[in-house]
């Protein structure tokens, strides 16, 4: 059978891969994306940071996205054994965006890839990538369709946006275990039914248990009265809490005081998901002829909301230096790509461990902080985790350490009773 070509080949029309067809389609590259599912699916991944309006805007979605009437959110609120706070994202250190939204995600990836699709890429539904050919030049890709029938596409550069389907990780021989510990994550849907005046629909709400360390939920309102509730804890925690996934859902919301409150009249709207073993890292982001962008690479937690900020970040980094490659020019991925990208990822993964150890829930619920100090927090949480001028970013650890270490102890909420 012939073989078709084009220049770039992209794996998934998640956000990853949308951006990035759109900002090569613009450059007038052909570029083919390759989708497995149909068109509008579900996906998890709902609550976006600032960072994000600005890759949308460089590579010409944001209009699109603006389109969809998405929930504004201004910020992150937590509650713990009774406290209350939040951070603004308005007010933070780094220039740029300070609200972004929340969104269904089912809707905002189609529109984003409806906008690839305008701006000039092609986009084929129904349709895995099975098998992959390295090459610098002419990289060749297996597809293979709803029907079964099997085809070979020739490209003179490939990139994996393929997510949680990690197709050139695996095909590649990329794979390379998290040195984060394995979670789990049980979600729904709701009508939330929330009619309480003190209730930001603003910001991510989110929960950490009163007695287990290292349980947390999110609450993520959406612009139609429905909400995304989740709960992320070990895997034994969970199976010990119920019979099935939505009675172990709802068993670990009753224990948090604030979601149980809120969500009393609440009502399921899907089933409940399941993500399990989610973290995930690679060798190398890059190949020859090849780069993996978003989850297709690392993919660390869902605590901050990073993953769609991550997946923009660097379809964005990417694809100036595919064009730049494809006109001739030669691209050293190592350090034009890979080094640059994992320097904000490592800032998330730095906030990612403290959240877990316990150092940033002291952080962030220590009273009487100064405000300096709240907006460096909230510049990496709205996802400028790429800015050194932040302290918080250049030496994330050392920092992180240094303000933990000045929390007392009287001013951080105290364990009430467990119960029984
Ligand atoms: P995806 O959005 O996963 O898109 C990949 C696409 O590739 C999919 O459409 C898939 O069908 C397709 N594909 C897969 N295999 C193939 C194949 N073989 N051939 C063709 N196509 C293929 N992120 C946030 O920003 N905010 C959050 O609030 C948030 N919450 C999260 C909660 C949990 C529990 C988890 C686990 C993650 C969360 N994330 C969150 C992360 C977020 O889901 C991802 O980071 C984000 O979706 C990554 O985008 P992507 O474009 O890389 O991949």
């Amino acid at each position: 059978a012939q073989i078709e070509n084009t220049d770039v080949a992209i794996i998934g029309a998640g956000p990853a891969g949308a951006a990035a067809a759109a900002w090569l389609a613009r450059k007038g590259l052909r570029v083919h994306v390759i989708e497995r599912t149909q068109f509008p699916r579900f996906s998890i991944g709902e609550s976006l940071l600032p960072q994000c309006m600005v890759h949308l805007e460089n590579c010409g979605l944001l209009e699109a996205a603006t389109a969809g009437g998405f929930q504004v959110k201004n910020g992150a609120a937590f509650t713990w054994r009774g406290s209350d706070t939040a951070i603004d994202f308005r007010d933070k250190f780094s220039p740029g965006p300070g609200t972004t939204w929340q969104v269904e995600r089912a809707d905002f990836d189609q529109r984003l890839i409806e906008g690839a699709v305008a701006a000039g890429a092609s986009v084929e539904f129904d349709t895995r990538v099975e098998d992959f050919h390295a090459d610098p030049v002419a990289p060749r890709l297996t597809l293979v369709d709803a029907q079964g029938h099997s085809r070979q596409l020739q490209a003179r550069f490939v990139l994996d946006a393929s997510g949680y389907g990690r197709v050139l990780s695996r095909l590649a021989g990329l794979s390379k275990a998290s040195t984060l510990e394995s979670r789990c994550a049980l979600f729904t849907h709701i009508e939330d039914r929330i009619d309480c005046s003190d209730y930001d629909r603003e910001k991510i709400l989110i929960g950490l248990h009163p007695q287990h360390a290292g349980v947390w939920y999110w609450l993520i309102p959406f612009s139609n009265g429905r909400a995304s509730v989740g709960v992320v804890a070990s895997q034994e925690a969970l199976q010990a809490a119920g019979a099935d996934d939505e009675s172990r859902l709802w068993h670990f919301i009753g224990q948090e005081p604030r979601l149980a409150a809120l969500l009393a009249r609440a009502t399921p709207v899907r089933d409940t998901g399941r993500l399990e073993g989610y973290s995930a890292d690679v060798t190398s982001l890059h190949g020859p002829g090849f780069a993996l962008l978003g989850n297709a690479g690392e993919f660390l937690d869902p605590v901050f909301s990073s993953g769609v900020t991550i997946a923009l970040d660097s379809a964005l980094r990417a694809a100036p230096l595919v064009e730049r490659q494809l006109h001739g020019d030669s691209v050293d991925w190592q350090t034009e790509f890979e080094q640059p990208l994992r320097r904000g990822v490592a800032t998330f993964r730095e906030f990612v461990e403290a959240w877990y150890d316990g150092r940033l829930p002291r952080i962030i619920f220590s009273a009487n902080q100064p405000p300096r100090i709240r907006q460096l927090i909230s510049s990496v949480l709205a996802g400028y985790a790429w800015d050194l001028a932040n302290p918080l970013v250049a030496a994330s650890k050392r920092r992180l350490d240094a303000l933990a270490a000045s929390v007392t102890e009287s001013s951080v909420p105290a364990a009430q009773q467990p119960d029984t």
